[in-house]
């Protein structure tokens, strides 16, 4: 991979110019031929030649400003949950190096991206993770680039300074129950109940704040856990979100009666202690709630029953390369394939605002002409 020289890059930001009101605008110039346009002590390859170009944010052709990019750095997982894996072990999709990675989030950083999420499988899986942060936190967008992680856990006590040090600005751990039992029976992996808690902890200590806990309901599964969660989130001073499962899983098993939903939810989590709603901005998947003595809150994502696909603002990336414009895509849009061809980053741009073009209206989970996804959560990247 190619360095920086020390010499040679320069961007400047101006809002809501060209014609688009409100759009911001990034323009990067480069001199000298061969500077990363970020910052000068990171490894970013960088452009080859000398280059110019100004991008407006982007948006879908339904109006959706899409600001929110997930990726997935490898669909390996440690955990084999019962929602989710087959029990199984291994990858089906490859991986690419960091270098790809990064150039696909530059490029669409100058886009009008401004939250970068790492997922997976499982990232912490990955070696080299920490210093992808680093080089991430070196790309500069209209605003302050976001950036997130969302991990079982298992692996985070000993990496969330380094990983706060390298620039992360929060994280979301998975947690389906709050007791070491329940959690092995869902996870099927043994001992790991401590390894997660001990992670959250830690990710509270060194500020990678808030830290939000998410819970997967399954009916006949974990739905014993929602009050015990309202407690946990009083007890560690985390952010619960509670998640309706969806029909993502490698094993089929969803069908509409194993939805703990939104509902059923709150009315369980009020029999603990009256709840009262928080505003929660549009783009926000969760609805907030608190409790009534003001101690403790907790969110409830549902995207089975109250759907949101209007607001949606996200694209992902897999681990092998390719742009998912919906968890629910039937197709992948090959970007890397585009790279190994030698695109400009100019082509990727252009490749990239025709996927966005693409971008589904909504989901149709539950509907008589539902298709299921190509790919299944785990190795999309949630
Ligand atoms: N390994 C990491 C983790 O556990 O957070 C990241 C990947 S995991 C696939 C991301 C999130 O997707 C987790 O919170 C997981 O619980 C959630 N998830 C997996 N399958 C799901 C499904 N079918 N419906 C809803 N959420 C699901």
């Amino acid at each position: 991979m190619e360095r920086f020289a020390g010499e040679g890059a320069r961007a400047t930001l101006s809002e809501g110019a060209g014609g688009n009101a409100g759009a911001s605008r990034v323009r990067w110039a480069h001199w000298k031929g061969n500077g990363c346009w970020a910052c000068p002590a990171c490894s970013i390859p960088f452009l080859k030649s000398d280059q110019r170009f100004t991008t407006l944010s982007l948006h879908d052709k339904f109006g959706r400003a899409i600001s929110d990019l997930r990726i997935s750095i490898t669909d390996r997982c440690n955990y084999k949950c019962v929602y989710c894996r087959t029990g199984n072990e291994g990858a089906l999709y490859g991986d690419l190096p960091f270098a790809d990675y990064l150039r696909m989030a530059r490029v669409l950083v100058g886009m009008g991206i401004t939250k970068v999420r790492l997922t997976g499988g499982e990232p912490l899986l990955r070696k080299g993770v920490v210093n992808f942060v680093r080089e991430l936190s070196c790309l500069r967008s209209a605003k302050p680039l976001d950036i997130a992680l969302t991990t079982n856990g298992h692996l985070l006590a000993d990496l969330a300074q380094p990983l706060k040090d390298a620039g992360l600005s929060r994280v979301t751990v998975s947690m389906d129950a709050v007791d070491p039992d329940n959690f092995t029976r869902i996870t099927r992996v043994p001992g790991g109940y401590d390894h997660v808690l001990a992670g959250i902890r830690a990710a509270k200590r060194v500020g990678l704040g808030p830290v939000k806990v998410n819970c997967v309901l399954l009916r006949g599964f974990n739905e014993d856990q929602i009050i015990p969660f309202g407690m946990f989130a009083r007890e560690e001073d985390v952010i619960v979100r509670f998640i309706e499962f969806m029909p993502l899983e490698e094993d089929r098993v969803w069908s509409p009666a194993t939805v703990v939903t939104l509902d059923e939810i709150l009315a369980r989590m009020s029999e603990y202690r009256p709840v009262i709603e928080i505003a929660h901005a549009r783009s926000e998947t969760a609805r907030r709630y608190r409790f009534d003595d003001g101690l403790g809150e907790f969110g409830i994502i549902a995207p089975v029953s109250h759907p949101f696909c209007g607001h949606c603002s996200r694209i992902r990336i897999t681990s092998d390369g390719k742009i998912r414009t919906c968890l629910f895509s039937v197709w992948d849009h090959d970007l890397h394939a585009q790279m190994r061809r030698g695109a400009t980053d100019e082509e990727l741009a252009e490749f990239i605002r025709g996927v966005v073009q693409k971008k589904e209206e909504r989901h149709h989970i539950g509907e008589p002409d539902f298709v299921p996804a190509s790919r299944t959560m785990v190795h999309i990247g949630g």
